[in-house]
């Protein structure tokens, strides 16, 4: 049986794309109240228990700053990680960015992603139970150390896990969660940081002395912006930020 129909009419059930939704909700009106522990059916477990190594939010990747759409927790290779809620995996796979991921349909309408596993132990289509282990820990994809990388979506918009779980000690903070447009504030965060960056591509000859003048900034603020130092030879074609 496919999970939380309801919250999903009218979209196939999906074993590849991990959003197949295609929708915003930062404008949604109503607002949806889910279900997350009840004597009945619901039933929860921390999909780990660790130290948060880096939170949902804006950080830097590289050269740009960047929303961080989950939580990481620290783990040792080969940790079990464990599915939240009961329901059906919709998507075990391997992606480039992701590693061996596992994304899984929860009845209550919720989908809990968890990424950069070691070992997958779930298949699509398994049906799971709250606290089932769907994989070993690890740091396959784009990753630079064993932890898991978690995130928590509706319709395929994120949503911050720490309004769900308190991970130093993996309680659950609220038998239900509130989805409403305050969710999903950050996404107006996501769209202004993009708006204000400017970029440069750099042209034949270009130092960053010449760069900065042009900009009517110090070289010293655009190397820091770039996180260069002020010897890095400028090749053709490399983008440069400028504000
Ligand atoms: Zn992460």
């Amino acid at each position: 049986m496919i999970p939380a129909t309801q919250h999903y009419e009218g979209v196939d059930w999906d074993t590849i794309t991990i959003n197949p939704y295609k929708v915003s909700l930062k404008e949604m009106n109503d607002t949806i109240l889910l279900a997350l522990k009840d004597s009945f059916d619901c039933e929860f477990h921390p999909p780990a228990i660790g130290d948060i190594s880096s939170n949902f939010g804006f950080r830097r990747w590289g050269r740009r700053p960047k929303f961080h759409y989950g939580v990481d927790v620290r783990m040792e290779v080969g940790d079990p990680v464990y599915a939240m809620f009961d329901g059906v995996v919709r998507v075990a796979k391997r992606s480039a960015d992701y590693g061996y991921v596992v994304l899984i349909r929860h009845y209550n309408g919720l989908e809990t992603l968890y990424a950069h596993f070691n070992q997958l132990l779930a298949y699509s289509g398994q049906p799971v139970r709250s606290g089932d282990i769907i994989g070993l820990a690890g740091s396959t994809g784009r990753s630079t150390g064993p932890h898991l990388h978690f995130e928590v979506r509706y319709k395929g918009e994120k949503i911050d896990p720490n309004k769900i779980v308190y991970f130093p000690s993996g309680s659950l903070l609220s038998d239900t969660l509130q989805i409403d447009k305050h969710c999903f504030s950050h996404l107006y965060q996501v769209k202004s940081v993009k708006l204000k960056s400017k970029y440069h591509i750099v042209k034949r000859g270009e130092t960053l002395a010449k760069i900065s003048y042009t900009y009517g900034m110090s070289v010293k603020h655009l190397a820091k912006l770039n996180r260069i130092s002020l010897k890095t030879k400028l090749a053709r074609g490399r983008r440069l930020r400028i504000k």
